[in-house]
């Protein structure tokens, strides 16, 4: 069987699940390819185009790109890029579309490169000097890229060979584990880590755990969470009520506990009353790209496209305005749109806010004529999200407080589901593809973008008037 490098990496970090992948796919949970994924793998093509050029603009260098190795252990490689050095030797190139060299658990590029050596080296390839290729996150485009200002070339020879001995017994049993018949599929070692750590079959391995669990309690600290395990607690219910917890998480096990939210009506009430009407409840979707793709943009640096704005009068009064950038262009037009729909006097009200903090400092940075009134926004943001954190808990969040998850228990009528564009990524892929689009294609991206920022400020309208009226109690 074949080890990738992709395998490889899957294998350090679960050799359990890269077994189940690649020897009993059909019972593998195959989450979909996720948008997120596939905007990683176009970025990389596109940063190795940038490579590709700055070797042509390089006379007489002889580059070779995607090569592939298939060692006769299985192993089995494509280099990103292979010069041919003068003396005779080989250069290997390994390209990453992030600003940095990373090394740590999630992401070890000297490990990637290292793997890409041994098995080219298996394979008959003599390496002798291995790089890293990445961008370089200070550069901020004006005009055409220049692949010089753009990539930042780091010689990680020295360190691939420090780890090649060890890393070349974990590819050894990794390609021995790929042999294995059968695996032990009781439990699995994920079971010390937080729930951002388990993977697609976590439960597949832990049937028995059940959700939620005390995987669902907001940071939970790791001894906390091996005390549990080792005295077989992981039912919520099933915790102590003595168990000190702090706040937050002891609100998650009373609510699992009683079937019902835990409510500090009071911090709610404090919460609301600094609000001042009109409440501007503003949501932006913004665009990143790793190689810019507007002048006065760096590398994976947010803009806005698009905005929606709900705004909700003393008198229950509700109007909507909302903006989409349909070209590719910086956020000047809509700053100048947005200036137009918010008054100097209420509060704007966002979730997660700072996210549309640091939108608004960006857009003052590119627009100074803007900087004040985008600088006043932000003393007037209020954070819908803090209330979930502390006032309001109920199990069923999953000890999350994304308005994704918030929304479907306070106002289960309405729902993302029907929507093409679900989440920040997707909207990201939407107007990517509405400004490369025209006509009939471009105009129902750009419906879908609407409809979906819409609901996101309106669902924040709903859960408003939900608190407003718990408050009022
Ligand atoms: S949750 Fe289990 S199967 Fe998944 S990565 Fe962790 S140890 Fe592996």
């Amino acid at each position: 069987m074949q080890l990738t490098k992709t395998d490889f990496i899957q294998y350090l970090n679960c050799p359990k699940s890269l077994w189940l992948l690649k020897s009993a796919p059909d019972e593998y949970p195959h989450g979909e390819f996720s948008v997120f994924l596939q905007k990683l793998t176009r970025e990389g093509y596109e940063v190795e185009r940038y490579v590709r050029r700055f070797f042509e603009r390089s006379v007489g260098r002889n580059v070779d790109f995607q090569r592939a190795f298939e060692a006769a252990d299985g192993l089995y490689a494509r280099a990103d890029a292979l010069e041919e050095l003068g003396g005779g030797g080989t250069a290997l190139y390994e390209i990453k579309s992030s600003t940095s060299v990373k090394t740590d658990d999630a992401h070890n590029h000297i490990k990637d490169a290292c793997f890409q050596v041994i098995c080219a080296e298996r394979a008959g390839q003599q390496i002798n000097s291995v790089s890293l290729v990445h961008l370089n996150g200070k550069y901020e485009r004006m005009g055409d890229i220049d692949p010089e200002e753009l990539l930042v070339f780091e010689d990680v020879t020295e360190r691939v060979r420090e780890i090649e001995s060890d890393t070349a017994i974990e590819m050894d049993q990794a390609l021995e584990l790929l042999r294995e018949i059968e695996l032990d599929r009781s439990g699995c070692s994920c079971l010390h880590k937080s729930r951002g750590n388990h993977c697609d079959t976590f439960a597949l391995f832990n049937p028995a755990i059940p959700n939620p669990s005390i995987y669902s309690l907001p940071r939970l600290s790791a001894k906390k969470r091996a005390e549990l395990i080792a005295n077989g607690i992981f039912d919520l219910l099933a915790i102590p009520d003595d168990y000190a917890l702090t706040a937050n998480q002891t609100g998650v096990v009373q609510a699992a506990k009683s079937g019902a939210p835990i409510i500090n009506l009071e911090g709610i009430r404090a919460f609301l009353a600094a609000f001042s009407f009109p409440l501007y409840f503003l949501d932006y979707e913004t665009y990143a790209s790793a190689v810019p793709l507007l002048d006065r943009t760096s590398p994976h640096k947010h803009f806005p496209v698009q905005y929606s704005l709900h705004v909700l009068h003393a008198d229950g009064a509700l109007e909507h305005y909302e903006y989409l950038e349909r070209e590719a262009r910086l956020p000047d037009r809509l700053a100048a749109q947005l200036n137009a729909d918010i008054s100097s006097e209420g509060s704007i009200v966002s979730w997660h806010a700072s996210f549309e903090r640091t939108q608004n400092k960006e857009m003052a940075r590119l627009f100074p004529e803007y900087a004040a009134f985008l600088t006043d926004l932000n003393e007037r943001m209020a954070d819908l999200e803090e209330v979930f954190k502390a006032n309001y808990v109920d199990a069923r969040f999953d000890g999350s407080t994304s308005i994704k998850k918030v929304l479907p228990v306070i106002c289960p009528e309405l729902s993302y589901k029907e929507f093409d564009v679900q989440d920040g990524a997707t909207a990201m892929d939407a107007w990517q593809k509405m400004i490369a689009s025209n006509g009939d294609e471009a105009n129902r991206m750009a419906r879908n973008l609407l409809s979906y920022c819409k609901l996101d400020t309106f669902a924040m309208v709903e859960i408003y008037r939900f608190l407003s009226k718990l408050a009022a109690m």
